[in-house]
């Protein structure tokens, strides 16, 4: 009945979905498999993408000819730009979704392949011969075959839901469990630890009091994920913010003796920078009122996601709490919030592909190698397959450096450092952020993308030519002069100093004070720079940083290419690190357990100082 596969995608979240994206565009042949075709791409905690360091990544798998960007944009209800006050490494889009839709529109995407195949069933094993993979056996029984397996599971795994002190097995609310996996894994040498997240209650729209709470508009001018032809949302729906205070915290506090989290019956870590409700209030009891984001979950239902309000206390208390909260006093809830709990596996048991360092041929992505949000795990979905689809075709291995994308931040720090909590994605992580903004995604990636055939030529063409556009404004602002009479008035209008003489309009733009869409807006229109009025507002801006922060960027790229030159020396995976007596015997443990590919991975390792790089790079003759 089956035929025989390139690629079989175990899973259909976000790592998944974009994986089987990626295969099948690479046209590799595919099939996705995965428990429940009516939750591909499903937003499990609340109905939002992107925000900070997650939009960028957004934009990276974007401009790498991923899906997740446009499904994003295909589904906005708002849009924010976040951090516009703060430097342009900081920009991060991100928006609210409807939640439905979005799934309706990754099945949509998924079904346009002729590359992929799909098929409703859980698989329970992995099939291996000498040590390689050749397919995957499923609960109803079915064997299936293929060169290559990306296994993405996410919270599936014999997962446990906690609310109160009630358990029940499920991998999302409503949702079975899956068993067995975990345990042939295992069995095949893998080692696998628990991590355990959470969500909030989702509360019935028509009995919240809005007028009780501040609105939060979307940009009035909202943007867009994707570098593609993707339209800006046209009408949006607002977000509300509402506090929790001290009565409200002594009701959950109540409920405490009968929290899983605070009684010890959850073992699994739970990421430190998303606490619940009750580990807030524990935590911090000092801050007498928590912020609540009241978020829509789309356009055709009444059902808000109470964000900042996540816990797996018993439903009753959860209820009583949030009544006390202004504009929720006769809030009724839809679904209470819970905490669930699962299998993960180190990534550390991972080469820096994304492949299984057991089995040949077995790729991990997303929750299971215990990163937490969509994003991340819709990125390592991208990455793995286009690993295994090089791996296909004997070509070479798809890594993006550190400084080229936060993706390579991502899968270098799963891989070499690991995870002891969820792992999700921080500016902070990046060493070279300014490089990595979400304005230049495309600049940085796109020729990689179609290079490998993953960017179409129309989106190729489409970037040429926005950075040709780019390149033209910068030239003509590096090279022209502006008179006085051009720009005076406007310079007074917004208390800049007047010129009194032709002035480079560079040294205008570095003025802190000029944005350069108001310039081009203001300025005479007999100078040229008027020219650029009717180009994209995503050319202008980006155009602008370049100048504004051209001294930073070029320091930054100089920094990253000094260290790229090290970076890129190859280690030998079997190399024995033993040999080295003068390494430390905390780096020799390290470097023998991860394998790191080359040096740059090696420094990263924590426990490898730079004195055990000078080591090794004495050791390879540098
Ligand atoms: P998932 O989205 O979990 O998708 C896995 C898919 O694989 C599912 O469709 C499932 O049916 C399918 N599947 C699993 N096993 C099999 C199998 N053996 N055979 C066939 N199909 C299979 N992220 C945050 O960033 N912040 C949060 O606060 C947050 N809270 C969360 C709270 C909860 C309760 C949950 C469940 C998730 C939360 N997340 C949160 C995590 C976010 O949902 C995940 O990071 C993201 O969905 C992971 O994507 P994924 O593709 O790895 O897995």
């Amino acid at each position: 009945m089956f035929e025989k596969y390139d690629i079989i995608i175990v899973g259909g979240g976000h790592a998944g979905c974009e994986a089987a994206a990626c295969s099948a565009t690479m046209k590799a042949k595919t099939l996705l498999i995965s428990s429940n075709m009516n939750t591909y791409g499903q937003l499990s905690c609340n109905p939002a993408m992107g925000g900070i360091a997650k939009g960028q990544i957004i934009r990276e798998i974007d401009a790498l000819g991923g899906y997740t960007g446009i499904v994003s944009d295909l589904s906005t209800i708002q849009f924010r730009m976040l951090n516009r006050s703060k430097g342009p490494a900081m920009w991060s889009p991100r928006s609210q979704n409807d939640r439905t839709l979005f799934s309706i529109k990754w099945r949509e995407t998924l079904e346009s392949f002729e590359y992929l195949d799909l098929w409703q069933d859980t698989v329970t094993e992995i099939i291996v011969k000498n040590n390689q993979v050749c397919g995957v056996v499923t609960k109803l029984g079915y064997k299936f075959y293929s060169k290559m397996v990306i296994l993405t599971n996410g919270t599936f795994l014999n997962a446990t839901i906690h609310i109160g002190l009630n358990k029940i097995n499920g991998g999302r609310y409503g949702e079975e469990n899956v068993q067995g996996l975990t345990e042939n894994l295992i069995s095949h040498g893998f080692k696998s630890e628990k991590l355990k997240t959470g969500t909030s209650a989702r509360v019935d729209g028509r009995t919240i009091d809005f007028s009780k709470m501040e609105i939060q508009h979307g940009d009035e001018n909202p943007g867009k994920f994707s570098f593609s032809d993707t339209k800006p949302v046209t009408n949006q729906k607002p977000c509300y913010l509402t506090y929790t205070d001290k009565i409200v915290h002594e009701i959950l506090s109540t409920g405490f003796d009968k929290s899983p989290l605070l009684q010890g019956v959850i073992q699994g870590v739970g990421p430190r920078y998303c606490p619940s409700i009750e580990d807030k209030i524990q935590k911090f009891s000092d801050k007498e009122k928590h912020l609540i984001f009241v978020e829509p979950e789309g356009w055709n239902t009444n059902e808000y996601y109470l964000n900042g309000f996540s816990s797996s206390l018993p439903a009753e208390v959860q209820y009583q709490a949030l009544k006390q909260i202004k504009g929720l006093e006769n809030a009724k809830i839809y679904r209470p919030g819970y905490a669930i709990e699962y299998d993960y596996f180190s990534p550390l048991q991972l080469y820096s592909t994304l492949e299984t360092k057991l089995v040949e041929n077995l790729f991990f992505a997303g929750q299971i190698n215990g990163t937490t949000g969509y994003e991340e795990a819709a990125a390592q979905g991208l990455y793995a397959a286009v690993n295994a689809v090089m791996k296909l075709r004997n070509q070479n291995e798809f890594i993006l450096k550190r400084s080229e994308a936060y993706i390579g931040v991502l899968v270098d720090d799963l891989t070499t450092k690991g995870v002891d909590e969820p792992y999700r994605m921080f500016t902070s992580r990046a060493e070279h952020r300014i490089l990595l903004r979400q304005d230049n995604a495309d600049t940085r990636l796109t020729q990689k993308s179609y290079e490998l055939g993953l960017a179409s030529q129309q989106r190729f063409d489409k970037w040429r030519e926005k950075s040709d556009r780019i390149n033209s404004v910068i030239q003509l602002i590096n090279e022209k002069s502006i008179a006085p009479d051009e720009i005076n008035d406007y310079l007074t209008s917004i208390n800049s100093a007047e010129i009194k003489q032709k002035f480079k309009i560079v040294n205008l733009v570095l003025r802190p004070e000029i944005s350069l869409p108001e310039l081009i807006k203001n300025v005479n229109p007999e100078n040229e720079l008027s020219t650029f009025s009717d180009y994209d507002s995503e050319i202008i801006e980006n155009a602008e940083i370049e100048i504004k922060y051209k001294t930073y960027i070029e320091k930054e790229a100089e920094i990253a290419n000094k260290l790229s030159k090290f970076e890129d020396l190859k280690l030998k995976p079997d190399f024995d690190y033993n040999k080295l007596q003068s390494l430390s015997t905390e780096a020799r443990q390290k470097l023998m357990a991860i394998k790191p590919k080359n040096i740059g991975q090696a420094s990263r390792i924590s426990g490898v100082s730079p004195s055990d790089i000078a080591v090794l790079l004495v050791y390879l003759g540098k």
